[in-house]
């Protein structure tokens, strides 16, 4: 199975000046596209696994393959499914889904100590990886990071918003100014 890459829906220049269009092109366009040229590359030995990447990465575990393509599974399917869910929420036609915020003020308190707890999480990740809001085994939400391209799904988990803080990410508009990136961030999500 030969997965392609996730078209936008919008423009690279649809988030300025949050998220500059070069960025937006580069990281689309050039990192997303190898994640998935790598994760295609590693499918293509197992002819059999003809589910999502999303059912795949849930169960890696107990996938029958080599160990080695297991890791780099991890990595470079984790670096697809998680670059699809950020395009996706950043989606300016999208829309802002009222039963999550319900559900992230009922569980935080209020939007703004929600969004100080995932500032503050996206900003203390050491090295590059993700900011989550994802939901648990037990149907409730969590905020946490993790390193790489590693997904709550990993661990059963469902991912609701995530935030990449790898420097590709950033690095071009904003070099080490991570709080800065986080920032702007928060002006482009269109689902919260
Ligand atoms: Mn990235």
């Amino acid at each position: 199975m030969k997965w392609e890459l996730p078209q936008l829906g919008y423009g690279y220049d649809a988030l300025e000046p949050y998220f500059d269009a070069k960025t937006m092109e580069i990281h689309h366009s050039k990192h997303h596209q190898t994640y998935i040229d790598k994760m295609n590359a590693i499918l293509e030995k197992y002819p059999d696994l003809t589910e999502t990447p999303v059912e795949l990465m849930k169960k890696l575990d107990s996938l029958v393959m080599e160990d080695a393509d297991k890791k780099a599974f991890k990595n470079h399917g984790g670096g697809y499914i998680n670059h699809a869910l950020f395009w996706q929420m950043l989606n300016p036609a999208g829309e802002r889904d009222e039963k999550l915020v319900a559900e992230i003020i009922k569980i935080f308190g209020s939007m703004d100590l929600f969004k100080e707890k995932f500032s503050q999480t996206a900003l203390g990740h050491f090295g590059s990886g993700w900011a989550w809001l994802a939901r648990n085994e037990k149907n409730e939400l969590e905020v946490y990071s993790t390193s790489n391209q590693d997904s709550p799904l990993l661990k059963n988990h469902q991912p609701i918003l995530c935030l990449d803080v790898w420097e590709h990410a950033y690095y071009l508009k904003y070099q080490n100014r991570r709080a800065e990136f986080i920032e702007a961030w928060w002006q482009v999500l269109k689902l919260i």
